[in-house]
């Protein structure tokens, strides 16, 4: 189960992040998806919250935010950065209706919408992060 794996992923730095801030109890933890990212957020948030709040004391009660981010690109050729909206994608509108059906394929059709270079990097939207993390932290450190 991937999602799972990915969930388990995030707990470990989040436990790893609460023992470097000194937190006992984690009380809230938001978690960037990347929208390339191809999980099953309802699962990912069940395999969260259920599955793995269960296993650490220091979870329990926690809250859980799951956002989604989205994809930006940058360009090898003129160093822009640009969003999947504005990306040129050109007119073809069965590759645009690929494209918005599985956000993936953007990875293989976007142009830059300065130089129209197709050469670009992922900056953001791929993979998940720990955003950030709220708790309490005990008193016999
Ligand atoms: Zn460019």
């Amino acid at each position: 189960m991937h999602e799972l794996a990915l969930a388990d992923a995030v707990m470990k730095a989040a436990l790893q992040a609460a023992d470097d801030a000194g937190i006992d109890r984690i009380q809230r933890l938001v978690v960037k998806v990347g929208e390339l990212q191809q999980i099953e957020k309802d699962l990912f948030e069940f395999s969260l919250t259920s599955v793995l709040a269960a296993q650490d004391p220091r979870l329990s009660g926690a809250k859980f935010d799951v956002e989604e981010e989205a994809v930006r690109f940058g360009c090898n050729a003129c160093g822009r950065e640009y969003g999947r909206d504005d990306a040129s994608l050109g007119d073809d509108a069965e590759q645009a209706e690929a494209i918005h059906f599985i956000p993936e394929l953007s990875h293989a059709f976007a142009r830059c919408p300065s130089c129209g270079s197709p050469d670009f990097q992922i900056m953001a939207g791929r993979g998940i992060t720990l955003e950030s993390l709220e708790g309490s932290g005990g008193g016999d450190g």
